[in-house]
């Protein structure tokens, strides 16, 4: 039987990148997907296409993840629809990035927001159901940026930190409900978010990538399903970098 057989899951930024690719790898493994995404209605839809060609259920809800009401009612439609929610991957997330002393307020704010206030929100809206169902897993999509900083990325790489901390204290605070906390890093993946690199940034990066080639979304997505499923019951608290070798 697939690890996730009718297993619930709610993918924040489903639409595209990275979380399209979660979404469609967990659907593989027999969950059901609710996604939200912010503006591409249509790479949504195509998502939840795929997903019901499978033969699992979907839905689609457009939501600003800045917006902190917003998470309650997506998390309040996905348990009406579906009953309960299994697993929530907080992936939605933008870069704005400048060197610091260009970085305006408003890029500051609008990338915490939407990085991290929205994993706050979400979390805190999505461990309810979790709570009551006795069991439950949170993955967070931070980056290596969080691991290790990135200039030009102040406020990108205090979001990614600052989910670091989220993962760790409610991995602490939801273990004695059975609900397991986790966190990816990604290294550099090929998405919308990393076509702006230019040539000489892209060659710069192989310099520093180990096995010397940018991930596919797909190497993110397996790393994700495998924190949703009983293969990894025994881990919490954990951040999984998936960088071809970047950080060691
Ligand atoms: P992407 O291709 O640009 O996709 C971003 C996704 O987030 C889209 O589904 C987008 O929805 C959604 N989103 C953005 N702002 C939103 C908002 N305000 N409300 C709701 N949804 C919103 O990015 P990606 O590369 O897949 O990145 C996904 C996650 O992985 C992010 O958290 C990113 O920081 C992280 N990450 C990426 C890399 C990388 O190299 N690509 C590396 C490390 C970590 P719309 O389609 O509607 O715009």
């Amino acid at each position: 039987m697939p690890s996730l057989q009718d297993k619930i899951a709610l993918v924040t930024g489903g639409s595209r990148g990275i979380g399209r690719s979660i979404a469609i790898a967990l659907a593989d493994e027999g969950a059901h997907v609710a996604i939200t995404y912010r503006s591409a209605a249509s790479s949504a839809e195509e998502v939840l296409k795929t997903i019901r060609a499978k033969g699992r259920k979907a839905s689609g809800h457009q939501s600003d993840a800045r917006q902190f009401d917003e998470a309650q009612k997506v998390v309040d439609a996905v348990v009406k629809e579906f009953g309960r929610l299994d697993v929530l991957v907080n992936n939605a997330g933008i870069t704005k990035d400048t060197l610091l002393m260009r970085m305006t307020e408003q890029d500051w704010d609008d990338v915490i927001d939407t990085n991290l206030k929205s994993a706050f929100a979400f979390s805190k809206a999505g461990c309810r159901p979790m709570m009551g169902q006795r069991e439950g897993r949170i993955i967070n999509i931070s980056s290596i940026a969080g691991v290790i900083g990135n200039a030009g990325q102040t406020n990108y790489a205090a979001s990614k930190a600052g989910l670091i901390g989220i993962t760790k204290t409610l991995a602490k605070e939801l273990a004695s409900r059975n609900i397991q906390v986790n966190a990816v890093a990604p290294g550099f993946v090929d998405t919308d978010m990393t076509e702006k690199l230019n040539p000489q940034q892209k060659e710069a990066l192989m310099n520093i990538i180990p096995l010397k080639r940018t991930a596919k979304p797909e190497e993110i997505a397996s790393v994700v399903v495998f924190l949703a499923s009983p293969a990894s019951s025994y881990m919490t608290g954990q951040v999984l970098c998936v960088d071809g070798g970047i950080v060691m």
